[in-house]
């Protein structure tokens, strides 16, 4: 600094502040300036010195409390999957004796309020679950409740979990919006998925978690898969339009009300089997499948979630191939039963308590474990094969988790969980390899961590495996529905004509017209029925009933014959080995065409 850069800094200094000391060198000036930085930094430190109560971790109360006396007053308030589902909750809380409200399917409306009242950078299902639950409360409000008394007489369940993805942090997201939209203090039950009737015991908790609400919770589950599979495979050939949806609204109507009563349930079903077989159907339209994989929610709500994804490719002339929750819970009792079984592998003591782990072998009886998760495996399948077959739902196969585990684990490590872990990549080589779908559609949240390890990373190794498989992972985020419907709808229009060709091929070898073999359906009072399923064959449903006509025509004693050996050559289990096979050499010849870059594809066929 010069000798008139330091008086025109004496000067400014002087005449900005009069209450400025009076500074006559630069010298002074910078010892004035460290003077005060100092004092700065002890007041900083003094102010940072805190007692060790306020040292402690932030902790964030989640108020939960729910006893047996406040039952009588307290709504329940729940929702997040599919309406049928969400109904048959309801009526089984209902018949347990509790006040319960099904809320609406999260819409955009909810989206927005999510979005509002949530933190930044969350995956789409957080803000549209929690904006669900704020836009619920706030139209309480509206009605004209005072929010203490919604505080004090609702309250919401729902499921949850300990990770890895943001799952875990659910709780904290609902208890964020509340406190921000002005419900502090509002109650959020979460039940642990992985927690079975470990949870919410006692004698003066508000819900009791028992057998009882276990074997109701898990009827009125298996219920809303089996009238959603029914569904999905009848609403697309029906005849007379509207008449699925019309028998289903029945349907639905008189099993909750069957919940609710506890009693009748199994004539509300006959009587709705009888209904259903009554639906006229015209299998042989063209119309290719497409199953949706994809994240749990995502692809399992009806909403705006995903676009009402699941009506607008039946209104594109398509057969969707759901995804049911029963799977998810099949999944659930694979991972725990893995995970057991490795961990008795350990060779050392697998401690639990404080320094070790939760799900730790230590002092438990690991084979008495293995036991109980079968049996809960073989009660599932059970009670949905057996209401399958009271409401007519033929030929549907629960799928066999450890086979997903094995064709998925070179690609996807089994030991991934997060999301669907392997089994949305097992799907996909499953939809392919055994030609089960045209097409598969995969919905991706926008912001979720292993859908888009998944979608938009391994996929794309299977996909490059098989050229020919048509796979379309979306990103729905609430925004740009046009966009997203443009580029399914491009894609349809392949699967539609890969199904139109394999079906004409088909024709072809039979000798017959598209007529002939429309003549043949439409009247025979067998195929014509909705109740009535053609035994696998092909990717599209009306290949299924060409295949089965072609097996109607040969000689009724070879035909049983045939089934009679299958059963003795244990097919099922040969079409899973060669199903193995084939993924094998799929990844070998990947291998040849793509070497070196396909490792992921070369550590399978060294496996
Ligand atoms: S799987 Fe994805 S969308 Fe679902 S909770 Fe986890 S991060 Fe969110």
């Amino acid at each position: 600094m010069n000798t008139q850069q330091s008086q025109n800094t004496n000067s400014t200094t002087n005449t900005a502040n009069t209450n400025a000391v009076n500074i006559s060198s630069v010298e002074e000036y910078f010892q004035l300036v460290e003077t005060k930085v100092n004092a700065d930094s002890a007041l900083t430190r003094a102010t940072a010195e805190t007692t060790p109560q306020q040292n402690a971790n932030w902790f964030d109360a989640v108020p939960s409390t729910f006893t047996a006396a406040q039952r009588a007053h307290t709504t329940i308030l729940h929702a997040g999957l599919t309406m049928a589902h969400d109904l048959f909750i309801q009526s089984a809380f209902r018949g347990l004796g509790y006040k319960v409200q099904a809320m609406d399917v999260p819409d955009n409306a909810a989206l927005q309020v999510g979005r509002e009242f949530g933190n930044r950078g969350q995956c789409n299902p957080t803000y549209f679950t929690v904006g669900n639950l704020v836009k619920q409360l706030q139209a309480l409000e509206a009605s004209g409740m005072s929010k203490p008394h919604i505080i004090e007489n609702y309250l919401f369940a729902t499921a949850g979990s300990c990770g890895p993805c943001r799952f875990g942090t659910y709780v904290t997201e609902y208890r964020k919006a509340l406190r921000d939209s002005g419900f502090e203090g509002f109650r959020v039950i979460m039940f642990q998925q992985a927690g079975g009737m470990k949870q919410a015991a006692g004698q003066d908790m508000g819900l009791k978690i028992d057998t009882e609400f276990f074997l109701f919770m898990s009827k009125a589950i298996v219920l809303g898969d089996v009238l959603n599979a029914l569904t999905y495979r009848i609403r697309p050939y029906e005849i007379e339009p509207g008449r699925t949806d019309a028998v289903i609204k029945n349907a639905k109507e008189r099993i909750a009300q069957a919940f609710e009563s506890r009693k009748g349930l199994l004539k509300a079903l006959w009587q709705t089997r009888k209904e259903i077989a009554a639906i006229k159907v015209d299998r042989t339209q063209v119309k290719p499948k497409v199953a949706i994989i994809g994240e749990f929610w995502a692809m399992t709500t009806e909403g705006d979630g995903n676009y009402k994804m699941h009506r607008f490719l039946e209104q594109e002339g398509a057969e969707v191939d759901i995804q049911l929750v029963v799977n998810w819970g099949l999944y659930l009792l694979w991972g725990a039963k893995f995970d057991t079984q490795t961990r008795m592998q350990l060779k050392g003591v697998d401690k639990g308590g404080r320094d070790g782990s939760k799900f730790a072998l230590e002092n438990v009886n690991a084979t008495k474990k293995i036991w109980m998760l079968r049996t809960a495996e073989t009660f599932m399948r059970g009670l949905f094969y057996g209401y399958a077959k009271l409401l007519g739902l033929r030929d549907y196969h629960l799928p066999d988790m450890n086979h997903i585990a094995q064709i998925s684990h070179a690609f996807y490590d089994n030991n991934l969980r997060g999301g669907e872990g392997h089994m949305e990549v097992g799907k996909l080589i499953h939809n392919v390899v055994d030609q089960k779908v045209n097409m598969t559609l995969s919905i991706k949240p926008f912001g979720c961590m292993p859908s888009s390890a998944v979608s938009d990373g391994v996929q794309s190794l299977i996909t490059e495996m098989y050229p020919a498989s048509i796979f379309l992972p979306i990103e729905t985020n609430g925004d740009g529905a046009v966009n997203v419907y443009s580029r399914v709808q491009m894609q349809l229009f392949k699967a539609k004509q890969m199904a139109e060709r394999e079906l004409h091929e088909g024709l072809a070898e039979l000798n017959l017209s598209p007529a002939e073999f429309k003549n043949l359906v439409v009247n025979s009072p067998k195929f014509s029925s909705a109740s009535y399923r053609s035994p696998h064959a092909g990717a599209c449903t009306a290949l299924d009933v060409l295949a089965d006509i072609r097996n109607h025509q040969k000689p009724w004693l070879l035909r049983h014959a045939q089934s009679t050996l299958n059963i003795f050559k244990r097919t099922a289990h040969h079409h899973k080995q060669n199903t193995l096979l084939a993924v094998e050499r799929a990844a070998l010849s990947f291998k040849q065409r793509k070497q070196p870059s396909a490792e992921m594809a070369v550590k399978f066929v060294e496996l």
